[in-house]
């Protein structure tokens, strides 16, 4: 049975969204490590493949472990339906293949995460899908992008690796007068701080690999929309094309999840307190923190976010000796490229996350070769504090 009575405020639906009980009635949410399920008689299997019967048939396509994880992000994201992927790659592809067809066409802003990148610029091509990047901040690139065939407009805010908050309502109101929808990758934000259905978009994706794991264990993401856009199009793109998750890592998500709060509520002020020194450093160029008053973007910040996320960008004066020479002095803070982790981890975009695109294309980004990205952890901020101080030293030094 599934505990939702009535609506609760995020933090509760965290903690008891989407519970499933057994007959045990087990404290703690029960891993149903299964592909699939029996059935008493052939007459139920039949029913079952029908749809008449509720119930699970094999877990590329429904497991309870996963539903629980499902049913508690849409419950916190105030969703009406959610599908849980193998990644986040996962969920961001299934959402944009699974409502278009040879001869549409896809917007999205140019500052991508790298592999949401491909699938835009790459990917749909090759199937017929044509695609434009346009700068994400400028509305009337986005206007001007639209063609009649246009299905979908995809963004990311804030930015990876940037920062740069995009317009969510503005930009939902130019997909909706075309007869569009706007995909959002919220993964830097996270549900805690920004809620973009809420503002107009029609499908949320997330990694849960970042904030939900939040503890560098599973690979997982979610795609969340209304009930008809998962019953149209999502839910038979998965259940046909498999990029389903294991139920033990929707499991490990779902008991992220009682934690996410608590997690990115820390790691947002540990950020706050942290830029702020970054701020202050010499040797430091320009910090870049969605809290932060001097934020290019701080009034669309004031409007559609409720806190600045766990993840700085910085210039480290010296370019990349002046950065590596930052990133290697650091003692508590990992050298890595992932984020929203329990532990702080540095990571420089133009070596590694964005090492793929041309020199012009990341200028054009801002992803300078001093640029540094901090996703901010659970550390004692004292401890953040001296370690980023101490490096700050060690680049000086060093250029
Ligand atoms: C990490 C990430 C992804 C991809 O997620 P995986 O779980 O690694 O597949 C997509 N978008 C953003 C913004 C990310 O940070």
């Amino acid at each position: 049975m599934t505990e939702t009575p009535r609506r609760r405020r995020p933090s509760t639906e965290l903690v008891h969204g989407g519970t499933l009980r057994s007959q045990w009635a087990e404290t703690s949410e029960a891993l149903f490590l299964t592909q699939g399920f029996v059935y008493a008689t052939a007459e139920e299997a039949e029913a079952r493949f029908l749809g008449t019967s509720p119930g699970y048939q094999y877990s590329r396509f429904g497991n309870p472990t996963v539903t629980m994880f499902e049913d508690r992000m849409a419950a916190f994201e105030g969703a009406e339906a959610a599908r849980a992927t193998a990644t986040g790659m996962a969920a961001v592809t299934s959402a944009i293949l699974c409502q278009v067809s040879a001869g549409d066409h896809v917007v999205a802003a140019k500052a991508l995460f790298g592999s949401c990148r491909y699938v835009v610029e790459d990917l749909c091509p090759r199937f017929g899908i044509a695609s434009t990047l346009v700068d994400g901040s400028d509305l009337d690139q986005w206007k001007a992008a639209i063609r009649p065939n246009t299905k979908v407009l995809f963004l990311e805010s804030p930015t990876n690796p940037t920062l740069e908050v995009y317009d969510i309502a503005a930009i939902a109101e130019i997909a909706h007068a075309a007869g569009a929808r706007l995909v959002v990758d919220n993964v830097f934000a996270t549900a805690l701080w920004q809620s973009p259905l809420a503002i107009g978009a029609d499908v949320v994706v997330y990694s849960a690999t970042k904030h939900i794991d939040g503890q560098g264990r599973c690979l997982g993401g979610i795609v969340l929309s209304s009930q008809k856009f998962v019953e149209d199009h999502l839910q038979v793109f998965i259940r046909q094309t498999g990029p389903s998750i294991s139920p033990f890592n929707a499991w490990v998500m779902l008991k992220g999840l009682e934690t996410l709060a608590l997690r990115v509520e820390k790691q947002t002020a540990n950020a706050a307190r942290l830029a702020d020194t970054l701020a202050g450093l010499d040797g430091i160029g320009r910090v870049i923190y969605p809290g932060r008053a001097d934020h290019p973007n701080a009034a669309i910040i004031a409007k559609q976010m409720r806190g600045g996320s766990n993840l700085i960008a910085f210039d480290v004066e010296g370019g990349k000796a002046g950065a590596f020479a930052f990133s290697d002095a650091l003692e508590v803070v990992k050298i890595s490229n992932n984020l929203g982790d329990a532990k702080s981890l540095i990571t420089h975009p133009a070596t590694t996350t964005h090492q793929r695109l041309k020199a012009e294309v990341r200028a054009e980004l801002g992803i300078s070769d001093g640029l540094l990205r901090l996703s901010v952890g659970l550390e004692d901020i004292e401890d953040l504090i001296e370690d980023v101080t101490e490096a700050a030293k060690a680049a000086r030094a060093a250029v």
